[in-house]
């Protein structure tokens, strides 16, 4: 019932009732979709209905063509202007809000990656409907599983708005493969006038770090260090494990505050939320705000000198004992 009234207040707009169709909000790196957009395009999927790719800013031409080739796709639609680089949410909502409403989508699936949570909930507010975040599992079309209380409840969400918004935890699905010999349809995305939304806000710089280790959100095995590693120094010790095992590198917050690791590494309920095959937490006590961003890894091994420590209570393997002198000889033997 609040959809048609809020039709009035959103005057401008040609738009379409909703029918059961999907826009999934693909983030990309130079034309290059990223791991945590292809989860949430595995979550679309889920549902049977006809989705559509939206893909923007410089690379959108050259991501195209590998969007339609994956296999849930049914369309892309392309705006190459320059101002959705660096994905800033006042010129990306209105764009979403705006294709959402054209096209009467029923639902929009993007990462919950910062973007995703940059960027939704405004497309939300502007259609004035709900936005469902973190979501783990499709129920059906209009329900959804998300964690809450840092994973320890997981709440059965229904949602009643003729348009669901949702964000996807990447952790939860699998990423979508390219099958080959497909083609989608391609069409041009609607005309935005985004100097008015850039107005807001700008973008200055961004640095990015630079890591021969695979990058912790999607590594298959995660070494993790925490206050007990003592130092900036010592956190090398953890570094070559990570090199021998081919392993991504991750932190507790206390490491992290310290100031032994950048917080990039953090894992956690304020950090990422990783499910690697092989978690190995060394020197952590095992908080309940760890355990949300690690406790869904298929094989965790620990290693602590307190038999008592929380993180064992998880543990598939634990080894109690000094780190300093398990962690070389488990180098060496490796
Ligand atoms: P500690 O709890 O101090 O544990 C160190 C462990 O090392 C101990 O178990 C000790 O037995 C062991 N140890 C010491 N010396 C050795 C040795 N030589 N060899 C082997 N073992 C040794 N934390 C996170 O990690 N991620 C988050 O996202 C996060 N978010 C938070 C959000 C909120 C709102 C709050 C309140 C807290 C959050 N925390 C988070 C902090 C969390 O509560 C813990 O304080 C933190 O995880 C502890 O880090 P730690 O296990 O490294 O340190």
């Amino acid at each position: 019932p609040r959809f048609p009234r809020n039709l009035g207040t959103f005057r401008g707009l040609a738009s379409a009732a909703p029918s059961p169709s999907s826009l999934w909000v693909c983030e990309h790196i130079k034309g290059a979709p990223s791991s945590s957009s292809l989860s949430a395009l595995t979550a679309a999927s889920r549902l049977s209905q006809p989705i559509t790719a939206l893909v923007a800013g410089p690379g959108a031409s050259e991501a195209a063509a590998s969007l339609a080739s994956l296999e849930p796709v049914s369309k892309v639609v392309v705006v190459g202007d320059e101002a959705y680089n660096h994905g800033l949410p006042e010129v990306w909502a209105p764009l979403v809000a705006q294709l959402t409403k054209d096209q009467g989508f029923s639902h929009v699936f993007a990462a919950h990656s910062a973007f995703g949570r940059n960027v939704m909930p405004r497309v939300a507010a502007t259609l004035d409907v709900s936005q469902l975040s973190d979501i783990t599992s499709v129920e059906s079309e209009d329900t959804f599983t998300r964690p809450i209380y840092a994973g320890n409840i997981i709440s059965t969400v229904q949602s009643s708005d003729p348009i669901k918004i949702l964000t996807v935890r990447s952790t939860a699905f699998p990423s979508a493969v390219p099958s080959g010999g497909k083609e989608a349809e391609k069409a041009d995305g609607p005309q935005i006038d985004t100097a008015k939304s850039s107005a807001l806000s700008k973008w200055l710089s961004e640095e990015i770090a630079k890591s021969d280790r695979p990058e912790l959100g999607s590594a298959k095995r995660v070494i993790s260090g925490g206050r007990a590693l003592g130092s900036k120094d010592n956190f090398k010790l953890l570094e070559q494990l990570a090199d021998k095992l081919g392993a991504g590198l991750g932190a507790s917050r206390a490491a992290v505050d310290a100031g032994y690791v950048d917080n990039a590494l953090q894992v956690g309920q304020t950090g990422k939320i990783v499910a690697p095959e092989l978690y190995v937490a060394i020197g952590i006590s095992g908080a309940i705000q760890h355990l949300a961003g690690m406790k869904d890894s298929k094989v965790i091994v620990a290693i602590n000198k307190d038999a008592e420590a929380p993180i064992f209570a998880i543990a598939d393997y634990g080894l109690v004992g000094d780190l300093f002198k398990i962690v070389p000889e488990l180098a060496e033997k490796l």
